[in-house]
């Protein structure tokens, strides 16, 4: 008899994305001359830049051709991608990352959601409420016990040190959904904290390449001691619009350990390494020269120039909504701008009230965990045009409150 993984049964049934479609199908429906504007998604907009279209055909080409065709690549990524993100996103700033602590994947979706794999059922798992989903369901599926750190208008949404004792912590900064960021100086009181406890952190610095602030960390390797206790998850679906190409990676540092029942430090890279090497066969080859050309002299320059146009609409979207007396949070190292709704309304509220009236789409915070209740996500990967628009038709709406 084939027994089901009972943890599959405890899952809420996450269809916050779908309810918003739905809902949006059905205003549609009755007013089909209306004119919908989505800053609701969590998906970018603008096109591949040219560098890496330019290394993709070229890639394309050598894989026509028998003498430069490439078959299975190496399961942890190619050198050639390996050493352009230690050499640009560490070394360049002072970091000591090495070759073999880098590891090339298909997104930081896979490695975020699969790195539990390593740790023992009986961890406790802390994360934030708001929360991006993938860290509570893989663990969820796994029947692993979560911990939630509210983030709230009271913290300005930088979660407070657990109170009970917990073995694991996600941390994503800059934050989806809030879209925050930590100082160095808040980051610091994390990894003093996972020292101090034997823990362990799990970042994810996604929107790493949309941080403006000089106060705020790029990596979590800035901070001393955290080659110790922490696992770093990088994408460039965010950094250079890879959600469709698909390619990321994820540093574990030699050092970090984690321990058995009897207390011996077992080290996570080497597991890390074995399970890769069983359950993945690698990233496309396209894929990886596409992401190798985002460091290129020209990569970088087309890619910081996206980053900046959306920076820029969230800058007018944080103008606005401040301008008109609204209280809002990030939108300053995040493409993410995190709403407090008007007169106290509830975020499906707010929400239908911005569609019905302004036609314009945001997402519900509460869909990201309770403490998103009263909160919506505005986010800034629309086009400017588009932007402005949503922009107008709120001041709009906001004057008829
Ligand atoms: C978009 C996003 C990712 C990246 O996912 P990919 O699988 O690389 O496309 C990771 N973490 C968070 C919080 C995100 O919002």
């Amino acid at each position: 008899m084939a027994l089901v993984n009972e943890n599959f049964l405890n899952l809420s049934s996450n269809y916050l994305f779908a309810d918003i479609a739905k809902k949006v199908k059905a205003f549609k429906a009755e007013h089909a001359e209306a004119d919908i504007i989505s800053l609701g998604i969590g998906d970018v907009t603008q096109p591949l830049c040219p560098a890496v279209i330019e290394a993709l055909h070229r890639a394309a080409d050598e894989m026509g051709i028998a003498a430069s065709f490439r078959g299975y690549g190496p399961e942890q990524g190619y050198d050639f991608l390996r050493d352009a993100i230690v050499n640009h996103d560490f070394r360049a700033h002072g970091i000591d990352i090495n070759i073999d602590e880098i590891f090339v994947n298909d997104g930081a979706k896979s490695d975020t959601g699969n790195f539990q794999e390593l740790l023992h059922v009986g961890n406790i798992i802390a994360v934030t409420d708001p929360v991006y989903p993938v860290y509570v369901d893989s663990n969820m599926m796994a029947g692993r016990r979560i911990v939630k750190l509210p983030c709230s208008a009271e913290n300005n949404f930088v979660p407070d040190l657990p109170k009970q004792p917990v073995d694991v912590i996600y941390l994503c900064y800059p934050n989806n959904p809030t879209g925050t960021a930590l100082t160095h100086k808040e980051l610091y009181k994390w990894v003093n904290y996972a020292i101090d406890n034997n823990a362990l952190i799990l970042y994810d610095a996604a929107y790493e390449a949309y941080i403006q602030s000089d106060k705020t960390p790029h990596s979590i390797y800035e901070i001393p001691g955290a080659k110790h206790c922490a696992v770093e998850f990088h994408s460039f679906s965010k950094t250079a619009g890879f959600t469709g190409v698909r390619c990321g990676y994820t540093v574990v540092p030699k050092e970090v350990t984690v321990t058995t029942l009897a207390c011996e430090h077992v080290a996570l890279n080497p597991l890390w390494n074995r399970r890769q090497c069983t359950k993945f066969n690698g990233t496309s080859y396209l894929s990886q020269r596409a992401a190798e050309a985002i460091y290129t002299k020209d990569g970088r320059q087309q890619v910081q120039q996206t980053i900046d146009y959306y920076m820029h609409n969230a800058s007018l979207m944080r103008q606005t909504l401040q301008g008109l007396g609204l209280k809002v949070w990030g939108g300053e190292d995040a493409p993410y701008l995190w709403l407090q709704t008007p007169k106290s309304l509830t975020s499906w509220e707010f929400f239908g009230q911005l569609l019905e009236k302004a036609n314009v789409v945001c997402t519900p915070g509460v869909g990201f965990g309770e403490c998103g209740e009263g909160f919506v996500r505005l986010t800034a990967f629309g086009t400017r045009e588009k932007t402005e628009e949503a922009l107008e038709r709120l001041k709009a709406y906001i004057s008829t409150l």
